[in-house]
């Protein structure tokens, strides 16, 4: 029998109809009537949400739809991952507000200005940011991201059209697309029709690097402050646009968990510089919507117990310096489909449902305490501009004179935070007494009493020894002109045409870039290792330690060629180059002297995969690849074994397990090494190569005892966690004396250099007294939580930087982290001098 066309048609769309209801009974409860013009997810994607995991550019193009059939929704996009995904916010709300949103804007933004004081704080609709999947791999918010767009657009219950009245949601389905992904494509090509909820099966365990972080494999959720990726400097154009009232950071965790709703842990988080009615009133205000709706689905979670909010670069964090409240939400993760837990299995469904129920409890308690928020807000804002620092200080002064490009870097970072900063002759001042007042402090004050001692991560944050800028606090101070724009910060003054040769300064930061450009252009370039002074065409200049001289007529090329050269390395970099007509200093050596060492390009590999930490692996990798244009070789552990290392004359390892490299193995990486090539370990690395015994170095331990008979102090079982965690070294800077003259302090003209430390690698200073390059100082703490025990017993005898011989070779060890984040431009030169010196480093040997 003949099926007719039109009965076939219906009888599929009742199949429709009946598995959209049975999906919208499981997450939509309460929410129809839904306006039937507007495709539900399901309807979009042809699979019912929680089915499989959802790319990125199908959720942006779900969003599209919504914006493009709906009058409540509009989209934007504010900027472009690394893999060039797109970063888009769906705004949601009335027809009737989202036509008149500028003029809603500028009623909310005068609630930020401290210069105003409306009282209208019921009238304007509240603004909400739902953000969600900053880690790639805790995948439920995505999905209940559409979930919640599709809800707000297309429900026509008086609920959710209340909400929309007295609120602009601004919607950031995915503020890590590149990560998402990654574990996206993971989980969908391991997913079984007959879905496998045991835990060993590979759906379940993600390959190195893992979808957690962005393609640089960095943590965004660590960005927020740093500014370094364009994810968080996209969103924080947005923010600073828009200063969002409330905003949501979505979160999973362990499979057998439940779920995480705000207060956070009570001591950590009681930030000093923020008000503690965030903590205090505004946690209470929201945490029973959140409590009860978890209630109504039967859902488990708990509060208070664990995580804080003390760091200001996470997105639960840094919405709190805006005057904000912000959420974390923590859902147990299905990593994958289905997976088994102690009760029974937990599906993505489930996790899906929970992180939507969040978000709509948020909009409800948003839009319920709309004019407690606002006026919140505006009391944030205004007490800025009238709050004194306990410092007594009034302004920051720091600038460094030798380095312009550094300068700018952190100019920029002040800036993208909305921060006044002005110059006065060669120096910058950051005046307290501003609406972002708090995010001065944030990025110059430092502490070392602590409330509680154990973080969740970093315990100093003060951005300013980052970057290695001298600073001090003002009492009073003039301001000068205010820097609106980095653009036209540095000008160097155009290098001319020379016969003879050509200096470039080492000082300045994008001095490496540029040897790097040169050497590839197949021009020699030499390093001074004494410092001289000699006449250049701007008249006599001194030039330091590491100077670059790049003579004419021993290359191969004409003059003209090597002019060309050097003025496009100039243009492209922005660092200071002298052109010299003479080889006779007026003072130190010559540019024909034998201190002037012709550089080996650098051939650099990095060692990755299963147990190298992504973060510091990619740390290097962003470093070599978005500062100094050079390329660096992702060497998988898996191809170690019959790798050919003599392609390369640098080998770095991050801190890592590297269980793999056995004693063949390490074999052959000290037969390289002896080569004359330079192996640089980072952190774990470098305790590493002292525990494998390939360098004769130690790592400092605690003297020995000599009570043999002191019995063990009895303490309470219930704390241990909270002791054994004072004891991690989560993040702090330190002050380190270095060695100015050493090769690798080359480029500095302070031998005191903040540095930041979050491990427990304790290096011993090298028995070869000219091995120690930097040693922690006398009286090192600068800003950041240590245990007593780590800094007297461990840190202050210690070394900070060695490198010890293998034969012809070096490793050069690094007990701390030199490109911690892409942020600590003062330290990457250290690292920098590894690769590019590292080739021209002897241990010189004196008889004792
Ligand atoms: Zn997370």
């Amino acid at each position: 029998m003949k099926l007719n066309k039109k009965l076939f048609t219906t009888i599929i769309m009742l199949i429709i109809v009946v598995i959209s209801v049975t999906a919208q009974d499981y997450f939509l409860k309460n929410k129809a009537p839904f306006n039937a013009e507007v495709p539900s997810p399901e309807d979009f994607l042809g699979y019912p949400i929680g089915e499989q995991h959802t790319r990125h550019d199908q959720i942006v193009a779900y969003l599209m739809k919504l914006a493009e059939l709906s009058d409540r929704a509009t989209i934007t996009t504010y900027g472009e991952t690394h893999e060039h995904r797109k970063l888009v916010i769906l705004t949601v709300s009335t027809p009737e507000n989202l036509n008149n949103i500028e003029s809603i804007k500028s009623e909310h933004l005068k609630f930020i200005d401290p210069n105003q004081t409306p009282t209208n704080y019921s009238d304007v609709p509240i603004f909400i940011n739902l953000g969600y999947n900053v880690h790639g791999n805790e995948p439920s918010s995505s999905e209940a991201a559409m979930l919640t767009a599709y809800t707000l657009v297309a429900s026509n219950s008086p609920e959710v059209k209340n909400y929309i009245e007295n609120a602009v949601i601004f919607i950031d389905p995915t503020i890590n697309p590149d990560g998402r992904d990654r574990h996206t494509q993971w989980a969908n090509q391991f997913r079984a029709n007959s879905l496998v909820s045991d835990g060993n099966d590979a759906e379940h365990n993600e390959a190195w690097p893992r979808g957690r972080t962005n393609h640089y494999w960095f943590d965004l959720n660590r960005d927020w402050l740093l500014a370094i990726n364009p994810e968080s400097r996209g969103k924080l154009k947005w923010y600073h646009e828009w200063y969002p009232n409330v905003v949501t950071d979505f979160h999973e965790m362990g499979t057998n968990s439940n779920y995480f709703f705000e207060p956070m842990k009570p001591i950590g988080s009681k930030d000093p510089i923020m008000p503690k009615e965030n903590y205090e009133d505004l946690n209470d205000l929201f945490a029973p919507y959140f409590s009860s709706a978890l209630d109504n689905i039967g859902s488990f979670y708990y509060t208070k117990e664990s995580f804080d909010g003390t760091y200001p670069g996470y997105g639960s964090s840094y919405p709190d310096l805006q005057g904000g409240l912000a959420l974390l939400f923590e859902q147990a993760s299905s990593r994958g489909h289905l997976q088994d837990t102690d009760y029974g299995t937990i599906s993505f469904p489930f996790t899906i449902r929970n992180q939507y129920t969040s978000s709509i409890a948020t909009i409800k308690a948003s839009v319920e305490n709309k004019a407690t928020l606002r006026k919140y807000q505006q009391d944030f804002f205004k007490s800025a501009v009238t709050q004194k620092a306990k410092t007594g200080f009034t302004a920051y002064e720091f600038g460094d004179a030798y380095d312009m490009n550094r300068n700018k870097a952190f100019i920029d970072k002040l800036l993208i935070h909305k921060i006044r900063v002005y110059k006065k002759g060669d120096k910058y001042i950051v005046p307290l007494k501003q609406p972002q007042h708090r995010m001065v402090q944030t990025m110059f004050e430092t502490y070392n009493k602590y409330r509680d001692s154990v973080f969740y991560d970093a315990s100093a944050w003060s951005m300013v020894n980052f970057y290695n800028l001298k600073y001090k606090g003002l009492k009073s101070a003039n301001l000068g002109e205010e820097i609106t724009s980095t653009d036209n910060l540095v000008t160097v003054s155009k290098v001319q045409q020379s016969n003879y040769a050509y200096i470039v300064d080492w000082d300045d930061y994008n001095a490496t870039a540029a040897l790097y450009f040169i050497q590839s252009k197949g021009v020699k370039v030499a390093s001074a290792f004494k410092p001289f002074s000699i006449n250049t065409s701007n008249g006599s200049k001194s030039f330091n330690y590491g100077s670059l001289m790049i003579p004419v007529s021993k290359q191969k090329k004409s003059s003209n060629e090597i002019y060309k050269i050097i003025k496009e390395t100039q243009d492209k970099y922005n660092v200071p180059i002298y052109a010299i007509n003479t080889g006779f200093s007026n003072k130190g050596i010559d540019l024909g002297s034998n201190n002037f060492r012709t550089l080996k390009k650098p051939k650099a590999a990095l060692l990755v995969g299963n147990g190298v930490s992504s973060y510091e692996a990619g740390e290097v990798w962003h470093l070599l690849d978005t500062r100094v244009d050079m390329p660096i070789t992702k060497l998988q552990m898996r191809n170690y074994s019959r790798a050919n290392l003599d392609k390369y004359n640098t080998l770095v390892m991050v801190s890592g397990s590297y269980s793999q490299l056995d004693s063949v193995q390490r074999q052959k990486l000290k037969k390289w090494t002896s080569k004359g090539n330079t192996l640089v370990t980072i952190a774990g690395a470098s305790k590493w190569v002292i525990d494998k015994k390939l360098v004769k170095e130690k790592l400092t331990e605690k003297p020995k005892d000599s009570s043999k008979t002191k019995t063990t102090k009895r303490l309470s079982y219930a704390d241990a966690s909270e002791h054994i965690g004072r004891e991690r070294l989560g993040g702090a800077i330190f002050k380190v004396d270095l060695d100015l003259t050493h090769p690798l302090g080359f480029g500095y003209r302070s031998s005191t250099l903040p540095i930041y430390k979050n491990n427990t690698v304790f290096l011993t200073p090298s028995k070869n007294a000219y091995s120690t390059v930097a040693k922690y100082s006398d009286n090192p703490h600068i800003d950041g939580y240590i245990s007593n025990d780590n800094l007297n017993i461990y840190l202050k005898p210690s070394a900070s930087l060695i490198v010890s011989p293998i034969g012809r070779g070096r490793v050069i060890m690094f007990a701390d982290n030199p490109n911690f984040r892409g942020s600590w431009y003062g330290t990457n030169r250290l690292f920098l001098n590894a690769l590019f010196l590292g080739s021209h480093i002897s241990v010189p040997k004196r008889r004792n």
